[in-house]
């Protein structure tokens, strides 16, 4: 299980006013299903997926992942979390464009001592239905198929916990339905969590919807007929 207890973040701008991003978020995540979360524009969306998933350090509260608080974690800590638990997929995919599929997909492990086998790249293109295309390059291929890279990339970790950042917001419909189907089949034994502010998919989708308004969380809502 997941919990976030009392997140506040708040950004100082040189010569601006500082941004509270968030308030004092509370949220608890079972270890499986998809989860919305929800809001507008500058509501503190990424903030809070940031922080979740350790990319971002919060200002006060914690982060607690079956039973180990983040309260006492070095930095080292840190980087184990997020390399150990967490796969991210973001909106403009964080592709390297210089590299293969096959290389973005096992770059990160073993850039962390891992053995990444032929294998092992074969079956998450498979599950993606990507087969086939490990010699490509990213500028080959489609913002569908793109995002299907980064999320195969996501699932060679094996992570517990998949944040998706606004993962169709540079695609077309129908393709941005196919990694939402994707994304909710990975749901049956993974936490996808994805951070959107399109209430339609997150409706037809997300077992569950997380809104966030202006650093706070205003509504929580049991979606699983979805
Ligand atoms: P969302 O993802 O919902 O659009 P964000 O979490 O990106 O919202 O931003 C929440 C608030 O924090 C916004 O007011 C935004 O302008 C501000 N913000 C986000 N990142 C930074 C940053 N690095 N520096 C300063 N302000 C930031
Ligand atoms: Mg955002």
């Amino acid at each position: 299980m997941l919990e976030a207890i009392n997140l506040k973040k708040t950004y100082k701008v040189k010569g601006g006013e500082p941004v509270e991003a968030l308030k004092g978020v509370n949220l608890s995540f079972a270890d499986t299903g998809m989860v919305f979360i929800l809001g507008k524009s500058g509501s503190g969306k990424s903030t809070l997926l940031h922080i979740l998933g350790g990319l971002d350090r919060m200002d006060e509260g914690e982060i607690v992942l079956d039973g180990k608080s983040s309260e006492k974690y070095t930095e080292k800590d840190w980087d184990e979390y997020r390399n150990r638990n967490i796969g991210f997929i973001f909106q403009e995919y964080n592709l390297l464009a210089e590299f293969s599929v096959k290389d973005n997909i096992s770059i990160a492990l073993q850039l962390q001592g891992e053995k990444v086998t032929d294998e092992k790249i074969a079956e998450v293109l498979k599950r993606v239905e990507l087969d086939g295309i490990e010699k490509r390059r990213p500028t080959q291929l489609s913002g569908g198929q793109r995002q299907r890279v980064a999320i195969a990339r996501a699932l060679i970790k094996n992570s517990k916990i998949i944040f998706a950042d606004e993962p169709t917001g540079a695609l077309d419909e129908a393709t941005g339905n196919s990694i939402l189907q994707l994304l909710k089949e990975l749901s049956k034994d993974k936490l996808v969590i994805v951070v959107s502010h399109d209430r339609e998919f997150a409706e037809k989708y997300g077992d569950r919807i997380i809104e966030i308004a202006d650093g706070l969380i205003v509504r929580d809502t049991d979606n699983a007929a979805a």
